[in-house]
């Protein structure tokens, strides 16, 4: 999806709102699966040097848990804050027409391909603030108690039946070492 901000780039004070609705199959192709649509709302205004980007998204995305593998539904919401030079081409020289030298910050550099000559790259922008906020390691809930290490079930969906594993009666070695030991005394005696 691109959003035709030509009308706003050449008008300094100007402000547009535009109401996010977005069912993107280019994102589902970047890996990222919706379950519906994006929403949300973003306000753009031109200061002169820059065009504003503002608002908030709203996404259901599905992922997958990295405990018990199922993917589940996940309500995303975040705040959206980007700029972009409108006139790159002046700022790449390093000063402005009357000899000031502009300040162009570092991060910059990346949102400038989402942004060109008045067109906005909206699937690019709600992709790159999707990954930002999207867990590294989902969970389906917190206390997910994931796959039975021994048969693979999934424990949310009940017990497997595997004999359970507790820590404390298995033997340390110095355990070991000690019935062993024990073992021996008594033979010795008998
Ligand atoms: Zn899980
Ligand atoms: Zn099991």
């Amino acid at each position: 999806m691109k959003l035709d901000l030509s009308e706003i780039a050449h008008s300094i004070g100007m402000h547009y709102t535009y109401e996010v609705d977005e069912d993107d199959s280019e994102l589902e192709s970047s890996g990222i699966s919706l379950q519906e649509h994006v929403r949300g709302s973003l306000e753009f205004s031109n200061t002169g040097q820059l065009l504003l980007a503002r608002g908030w998204l709203r996404a259901t995305v599905r992922l997958e848990c990295v405990r018990c593998l199922t993917s589940f539904p996940s309500l995303q919401e975040f705040a959206v804050e980007e700029q972009f030079a409108l006139h790159p081409e002046r700022m790449a020289g390093g000063a402005h027409e009357d000899g000031e030298d502009l300040f162009l910050p570092d991060d910059m550099e990346g949102p400038e391909c989402l942004y060109q000559e008045g067109i906005l790259d909206l699937t690019e922008l709600i992709r790159q603030n999707l990954l930002v906020n999207i867990p590294i390691a989902p969970l389906c809930s917190e206390d997910c108690l994931g796959l039975c290490p021994r048969c693979g079930k999934n424990r949310n969906e009940g017990p497997c039946g595997c004999p359970e594993e507790e820590p404390g009666q298995r033997l340390s070695p110095l355990g070991e070492l000690l019935s062993l030991l024990e073992d021996e005394d008594a033979d010795g005696r008998g």
